[in-house]
């Protein structure tokens, strides 16, 4: 029987991860072994009854006693922070997937690594701050990564069959979120309420709002780069309303391989799940003539800092990855509890970067999981500095 692991269970990946799980036989398919959550005790534990599973833990020390209540009766161990999310990882499974959200996936994704699971990665902070590090933990182990994103997932099935060196561009495709409409002028005066109403995808709230600003196609670009080891010259990106092409490769015969599905994630998911082979999944089909048109258009690069900010990133290697995403996060809660205006997420970005320069290094192939953790601690600190600092379009 395959054993698997879910890490982020109770998040938006995580719960379409358990919906597929289900579907496949649940319990009587799966051996379980561990499922975390953050606050979401109650959900936490209500999948671990129904799955079975050998150990639930929470990310809160403080949720433990409500997580053994709500388990008691059952075979289910109880455990809770980080450490312990940690040591849930060194658990040995077949498939692990990690959806935790933010810098705090790369720990349990690489103790995974280490005993040669198959991480399916939908943690793409985990490529943006330590690529390389991941992809040695891999190699080391004789473990795989399957991209769960949707756009890396499309990029990986364009792939199949084909030479990596016939490669001559990659094009993400974004939707541009949810003001992607709206004036450049207006922007800075947009409110969570307005980032969160994105027009094609459900997803959870901070990729959402990462969405809206583009921080979240600049961590793909990132995550392109170290996936698939392109030069990041090759790597472009399109604005596509639709959302129904999920990404293409470009050829050096002029051929493009488009990956198209419905807007929903248990396609990519459901592909790492079963992958080499494919399995029916619950995703709607196209109805292409009732379609009938797919749009483009060029990011504009006033609106997105960000897109900019990642190809300086790419350029600077070293701990920058750390260091954008470490300031990306800080500069998200500051614009959740309303601190700070939507467009000065990026101003923040960017003076974190501009303010460590000295300390980020250039070699990115001897960074070491310290390395990366020192950093990230550095930036968060530098980040809620320069956020909290009286700017113009701050609220
Ligand atoms: P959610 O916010 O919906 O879920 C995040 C999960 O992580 C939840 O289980 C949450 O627990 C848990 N969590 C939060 N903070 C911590 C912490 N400090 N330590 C341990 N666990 C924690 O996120 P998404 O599912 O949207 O995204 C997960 C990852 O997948 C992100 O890296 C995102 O970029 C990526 N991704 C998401 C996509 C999507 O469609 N949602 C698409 C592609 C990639 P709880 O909810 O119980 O508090």
């Amino acid at each position: 029987m395959r054993s698997l692991s879910i890490f982020g269970a109770t998040g938006s990946v995580g719960e379409q991860t358990v919906d597929l799980i289900r579907r496949a036989g649940g319990a009587d398919a799966f051996r379980v072994v561990a499922l975390t959550g953050g606050r979401n005790i109650a959900r936490l534990a209500e999948m671990a009854r129904d799955l079975r599973a050998e150990v639930a833990v929470c990310a809160e020390p403080s949720g433990l006693a409500e997580l053994r209540e709500r388990l008691a009766g059952s075979a289910v161990q109880v455990a809770a922070g980080p450490e312990a999310i940690a040591e849930a990882a060194d658990r040995p499974a077949d498939w692990v997937m990690s959806a935790i959200v933010g810098a705090a996936g790369l720990l349990p994704g690489i103790r995974a690594l280490r005993h040669g699971a198959t991480l399916a990665l939908a943690n793409k902070e985990s490529l943006v701050t330590a690529g390389p590090l991941l992809m040695a933990e891999a190699a080391a182990h004789g473990a795989r990564i399957l991209p769960v994103d949707s756009e890396h997932s499309a990029i990986f099935q364009a792939l199949v069959g084909e030479d990596v060196a016939a490669v001559e561009r990659i094009i993400l495709t974004a939707s541009g979120g949810a003001l992607r409409d709206w004036p450049l002028e207006a922007l800075a005066r947009a409110t969570v309420a307005d980032a969160l109403a994105h027009p094609n995808w459900a997803m959870g709230q901070r990729i959402t709002i990462d969405s809206a600003s583009m921080f979240n196609k600049a961590l793909e670009v990132i995550e392109t780069r170290e996936f698939f080891g392109v030069d990041p010259a090759q790597i472009e990106v399109i604005i596509h309303p639709e959302s129904l092409i999920h990404s293409m490769v470009g050829y050096r015969d002029g051929a493009i391989m488009a990956h198209m599905g419905a807007p929903d994630m248990r396609h990519s998911i459901g592909y790492a799940l079963n992958w080499p082979e494919r399995a029916e999944l619950p995703v709607a089909r196209l109805d292409l003539a009732q379609i009938a048109t797919l749009t483009f258009r060029a990011p504009d690069p006033a609106r997105y800092p960000a897109l900019r900010l990642a190809r300086e990133v790419m350029a600077r290697r070293g701990l920058s990855g750390v260091a954008f995403n470490a300031a990306k996060e800080v500069a998200l809660d500051h614009f959740l509890a309303g601190g700070l205006g939507f467009m000065a997420m990026g101003c923040v970005v960017e003076e974190v970067l501009e303010a460590l320069d000295g300390d980020l290094g250039s070699d990115s192939a001897t960074m070491t999981l310290e390395d990366v953790q020192a950093m990230d601690h550095l930036a968060r600190i530098r980040a809620g500095e320069i956020a909290r600092m009286p700017r113009q379009e701050s609220r």
